[in-house]
């Protein structure tokens, strides 16, 4: 398996377009994007990026590839890409879909079922689709520009858009007849505190998220001299950054856990710290204070953090006097709930004690058969890229449904593995391994930045660092396959290893660990399975260390009997759209 392809959530096959990118076939790099994860120009940009920390290239040399900074190349180099791609079948199938939300959870599985000749309707009570993309993130990390774009190329395929329409009622919207019913409404309520002093001065104190909201749709255009932002998650970094664009001076997130601690990626706290942002930690708010009304500041109690032997974490007093830190405005920005006031407790859809619906995990199906969730509003909030993930999942669930198949059964994913010999000495991709460390993606001067609520602070790669970072990469699902009847045992392939992850050994001599430290190069994470290769005439085995390996292909090229192969492996999912997808 291709780690970072495995830690995608909609499993992108990230190494075969980031050689794309690498041959400068950018179109083709956001058409292998868009198949599976819908919007590689907002993904691009703002993707919590889980493959990066699996990167192998990060085992190698500390840095993974830039792997998402690549998708959004592809998305702005493209070209126009409108005419390649898919179409809906000309025939509908007749079925008709409602989609509660225009977040991308709903936004996938209405692009999904259209190309599979559905006929779907997708409901918001914004102006424009969207969801959270475009009220939530800053317009600094994803102008609105490229949101429309790719919900653009979802309306294009017949999809159509009910905008600023707040679902009310779900046993109403379910007497409308469709054949079944996606709820991709998110997790729409910010968290609030209740401390002393927060009635009084309620003026300026706002839950964060409803702040970014207003800011997005330009009712808030100022933000306070000195403002306090609460909490160490992601909405809190957006809630400081976007208050310096505003013309706040002096911004303190201020967190009760440690800075290592912090729900926040770590480039996003990195952003906000070069904007000048302060990052206090273990700090408690106690109260608000206030002078008639106005806002004077906030007491913080200090602590540390004890574990107990299960490894839980306790924040205890230090003993020390609480400290007041002066502000004019605080952003409450301590997470995110889920709320579902219009969907009524006797329609069937079970909820439980904390308010979530009941759902099939695998399918996302609720109690009420024809009613399906995804997104944030399944699972509570996450992030982007799983709520593409659900959507493609729903969006089989649903196909199923309608079709009278067993929703449980879920398709069998398709995979390939083809040789990549185009001679000897030749592979068809490139395996001169880069040495270069992971290139920095340029940024806007601060002074300008800071100017602009709107402007990008992000350049994005250029193609020629592009093609540099994408050379980075290690071409992790070209394997080397190796024949053990051809192997003559010549050791040619050790000797020529410049990771020396070959070791041709005993079998039998020892547990796991044992034949791990006896290899060449002892191997040295046991998250990663070795490759063993029984069959050698000789009785040994051949034992590979998968973590270090380049798939340079020397070994391969230096085999004089062919008993290495480098093969490239193809991962797809099947999804509900995939003859479209394939077509
Ligand atoms: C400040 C902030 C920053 C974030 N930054 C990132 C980031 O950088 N990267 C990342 O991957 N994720 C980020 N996220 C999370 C991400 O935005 C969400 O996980 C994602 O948008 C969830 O998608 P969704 O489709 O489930 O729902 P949402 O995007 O929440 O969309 C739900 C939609 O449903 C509509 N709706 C709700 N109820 C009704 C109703 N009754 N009738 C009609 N319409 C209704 C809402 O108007 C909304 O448009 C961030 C979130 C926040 C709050
Ligand atoms: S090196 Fe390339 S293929 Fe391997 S995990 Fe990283 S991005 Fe994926
Ligand atoms: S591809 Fe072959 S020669 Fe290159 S690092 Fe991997 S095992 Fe060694």
């Amino acid at each position: 398996m291709v780690d970072c392809q495995w830690a995608c959530p909609a499993h992108t096959p990230v190494p075969e377009y980031v050689r794309l990118v690498a041959a400068g076939a950018h179109a083709e790099a956001y058409l292998v994007n868009w198949r599976s994860n819908v919007f590689p120009g907002i993904l691009g940009r703002v993707c919590d990026r889980p493959c990066e920390p699996a990167c192998r290239r990060g085992r190698v040399d500390g840095q993974p590839v830039a792997i998402c900074r690549l998708k959004r190349v592809a998305a702005d180099l493209k070209g126009d890409i409108r005419e390649h791609l898919p179409k809906p079948p000309a025939l509908r199938n007749g079925r008709r879909i409602a989609c509660v939300g225009a977040g991308p959870a709903s936004m996938t599985v209405a692009r999904d079922l259209a190309l599979r000749g559905y006929a779907v309707t997708v409901f918001d009570g914004s102006q424009r689709a969207g969801g959270m993309m475009r009220s939530e993130i800053p317009a600094f990390r994803l102008p609105a520009s490229v949101i429309d774009e790719e919900c653009g190329h979802i309306e294009a395929l017949g999809v159509a858009f009910r905008t600023n329409s707040w679902v009310r009622s779900l046993e109403a919207l379910l007497t409308e007849g469709w054949d079944a019913v996606f709820v991709g409404t998110g997790a729409p309520r910010g968290r609030d505190i209740d401390l002393p002093g927060r009635s009084e001065a309620a003026a300026h104190i706002h839950v964060g998220i409803d702040w970014l909201s207003n800011v997005a749709f330009g009712h808030v255009e100022r933000a306070a001299r000195r403002v306090i932002v609460l909490g160490g998650g992601n909405t809190a970094m957006d809630c400081s950054r976007t208050a310096r664009r505003l013309g706040a001076e002096e911004v303190h997130v201020i967190v009760r856990s440690a800075f290592e601690e912090m729900k926040a990626s770590p480039w996003e706290r990195e952003e906000a710290m070069h904007e000048g942002i302060t990052i206090r930690n273990m700090m408690v708010p106690l109260a608000f204070t206030q002078e008639q009304g106005r806002l004077t500041g906030m007491l913080f109690g200090k602590v540390r953090a004890e574990y107990d032997a299960s490894g839980r974490r306790s924040l205890v007093p230090t003993g020390e006097a609480a400290e007041h830190v002066a502000c004019d405005e605080v952003l409450v920005a301590i997470g995110q709930e889920n709320s579902f006031p219009w969907i009524e407790r006797d329609i069937g859809i079970d909820f439980d004690d904390w308010g979530m619906p009941v759902l099939d995990r695998g399918t996302l199906q609720s109690t009420r058969p024809e009613v399906f969730f995804g997104g944030d509003a399944a699972l509570g909030p996450k992030n982007i890229i799983t709520a593409v993930a659900q959507g493609h999942e729903a969006a089989i669930s649903i196909d199923r449904f309608c079709s009278g198949l067993p929703v449980a059964e879920r398709p069998a994913p398709r995979a390939t593995l083809t040789s990549q010999k185009m001679g000897i000495h030749a592979w068809s991709y490139s395996n001169r391994i880069s040495e270069d460390a992971r290139h920095k993606v340029p940024t806007v001067e601060l002074s300008e930045t800071l100017k602009n609520l709107r402007l990008e602070f992000e350049f994005g790669f250029d193609p020629v660092l592009a093609c540099s970072e994408a050379e980075r990469c290690l071409n992790c699902d070209v394997a080397t396959v190796f024949t053990p009847p051809a192997c003559i045992e010549c050791d040619a392939c050790v000797d020529i290893c410049p990771a020396e992850c070959i070791t041709f050994t005993q079998d039998g001599e020892g547990d796991d660990i044992g034949l791990r430290a006896r290899l060449k190069s002892p191997a040295s994470n046991p998250d990663q399975a070795l490759y063993i290769a029984t069959g050698l005439k000789t009785g040994r085995v051949m034992v590979k260390d998968e973590n270090v390996c380049l798939h340079c292909g020397m070994c391969a090229e230096r085999c004089p009997t062919g008993a290495w192969d480098m093969q490239k492996f193809v991962l797809n999912d099947n999804r509900a759209n995939a003859e479209a997808m394939t077509a």
